[in-house]
């Protein structure tokens, strides 16, 4: 929230909680600095959040006096709720920037990435399973369903995913924010396998594994990341 959201907060839950009143000019001004400071990472409003209605709603069930607190940890609970609750669409067409023959599939993993801070930030719903299958495309699914009878043949994306899946694990690590060992070059001296491509043994075949020492800087890397996003 902006000093300017802060301050009409305050003025917000004065109105509905009269003990909160400060004649004193200091103390409101320290007031309003420590709630600045403490609600800086909060939305004022964000997707299925309202900063207002959460105060409103606190002061309402509780006997004591509201502190940035309690606003600012519901929020955190209703982010890690919405994060929870995100699948990630798997869906090229949700994604129409993304250049469907992008091989590496790094773009698509850079758009999942966007949309897990946007969906984690408030920007954006998540997109749930509920979504998925309630949703126009399961309705276009039925209507398909009803067409073929009870054949259903396996759809071009389940087939793709078993062709590459590399990138499926790579767009199941953005979904679900975890390191992805791709996104760091492999140091093993018998491997040296870059950026984007899959480690490999002494005789140059595949790996399904990365090296462990892969691993490790893939997860250095992506907390390093993590710190810049919480930074930013
Ligand atoms: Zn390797």
């Amino acid at each position: 929230m902006t000093p300017r959201e802060v301050a009409a907060l305050i003025a917000y839950v004065v109105k509905l909680d009269p003990r909160l009143a400060l004649d004193d000019q200091a103390a409101a001004a320290e007031r309003l600095a420590q709630w600045c400071d403490l609600l800086s990472d909060v939305p004022a409003q964000a997707h299925g959040w309202d900063a207002a209605r959460t105060a409103r709603d606190y002061i309402a069930r509780n006997p004591y006096r509201i502190q940035p607190s309690d606003v600012s940890r519901p929020w955190h609970t209703h982010k890690a709720d919405q994060i929870g609750r995100h699948v990630g669409t798997f869906e090229p067409t949700a994604h129409p920037e993304i250049d469907p023959d992008d091989e590496t599939g790094d773009a698509y993993v850079a758009a999942l990435r966007r949309e897990r801070e946007a969906v984690a930030a408030g920007r954006i719903a998540p997109v749930t399973l509920r979504a998925i299958t309630a949703g126009p495309a399961a309705a276009e699914v039925e209507r398909r369903l009803a067409a073929l009878g009870e054949y259903m043949p396996p759809s071009v994306k389940q087939v793709l995913a078993e062709q590459r899946p590399r990138r499926t694990e790579r767009e199941r690590a953005a979904v679900e924010g975890r390191p992805d060992p791709l996104d760091v070059s492999c140091i093993y001296e018998h491997c040296l396998a870059p950026v984007g491509e899959p480690c490999r043994n002494a005789r140059r075949q595949v790996r399904t594994k990365p090296h462990p020492t892969r691993l490790d800087r893939a997860a250095a890397h992506h907390a390093r990341r993590q710190e810049q996003e919480t930074a930013a």
